[in-house]
């Protein structure tokens, strides 16, 4: 296949286009606004790899026929989307639309990456995908949240006129190699300060949960949701719930026992708990994650080891 991949350099992205790289003919459209180029930098020499290196809100061209556009471009990290909320919201509105049209007009399918943050605050625990959430539409997180609902609704209304073959992947906190450190994000920062020797972050009573899940495995549920019938919606994370206190331990443990650990006002809106339930993602496409916690976080710490 030919396949579009907006954000394809991200850092999820990127493993998704290496994958999707064995086999297919891949064009990234990327602005790096919130990712490395060094994502990439190994498959600039792939046959079979091409880059547009824009923003998807600005016109551009895509000289090819796609037959599969991924749409996963955005910022994600709170600390991000927070400094630049009009950008995030347009890229999951206008930008989803606009790549809908594309889809339309090329016959392609489509796969919209949206995320857990569209539960809000659940009131649900775990939480199904016919949960509705619960989200503060005027919040600090609006822009991507309400962003990431709103580029959901984009996709339902379009399809009524211009039937587009399509599906919702709803991702929940995934790590890795490859994640930005510095991007604010709670793995990155605590695996960050551990190898500077500084105190780990806590924001809050580091009471709140969130649940994991390797890149790897996801980039897997990835590919088979891709595969899946048109109109669907799936959760894609690790059920295996940590206390972000429980996560601050591990990543210390692993990385050096004597660090120590801060408490810091807790961001507003912040969600006290989420897990996925993927019963539907374990049924229809039969997959799980299989990494363990700790052993994905050495794989990610060896990462950053290098680069810190
Ligand atoms: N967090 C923390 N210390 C940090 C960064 C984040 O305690 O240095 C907390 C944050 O308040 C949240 C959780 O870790 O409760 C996950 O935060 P992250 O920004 O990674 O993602 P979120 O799931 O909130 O989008």
């Amino acid at each position: 296949m030919e396949i579009l991949i907006t954000g394809g350099g991200g850092f999820i992205g990127s493993h998704l286009t290496e994958e999707l790289l064995r086999n297919h003919e891949v064009t990234v459209v990327d602005n790096f606004c919130s990712s490395s180029r060094k994502n990439i930098r190994e498959f600039k020499e792939h046959e079979n790899f091409n880059l547009i290196e824009t923003d998807i809100l600005e016109d551009f061209e895509i000289h090819i026929d796609p037959d599969y556009i991924i749409h996963m471009a955005s910022r994600a990290s709170p600390v991000d989307y927070r400094e630049h909320p009009v950008h995030t919201i347009r890229t999951n509105t206008e930008g989803t639309l606009k790549m809908l049209e594309i889809a339309y007009r090329y016959d392609a399918k489509f796969m919209f990456t949206s995320t857990s943050e569209v539960y809000g605050d659940p009131e649900i625990h775990p939480q199904p995908e016919d949960y509705w959430g619960n989200v503060n539409p005027n919040g600090p997180r609006a822009c991507y949240d309400e962003g990431k609902r709103c580029g959901e609704a984009a996709i339902a209304s379009y399809v009524k006129k211009n039937p587009v073959d399509y599906r919702i992947v709803r991702i929940f906190n995934t790590y890795g190699p490859r994640l930005r450190t510095g991007d604010g994000r709670v793995i990155s920062n605590f695996v960050t300060q551990a190898l500077n020797g500084d105190p780990i972050t806590v924001y809050g009573d580091g009471k709140q949960t969130r649940s994991f899940c390797y890149v790897d495995d996801l980039v897997s549920g990835l590919l088979r949701a891709m595969d899946s019938k048109t109109e669907e919606i799936f959760n894609l994370g690790n059920p295996d719930e940590k206390s972000i206190i429980e996560l601050a331990e591990i990543i210390k443990d692993i990385i050096q026992p004597e660090s120590d650990i801060v408490y810091r006002d807790l961001p507003e809106d912040d969600p006290e708990q989420r897990k996925p339930d993927i019963s539907k993602a374990r049924k229809k496409l039969g997959w799980e994650p299989e990494t363990e916690l700790e052993e994905g976080l050495r794989k990610t710490i060896d990462y950053f080891r290098e680069i810190v």
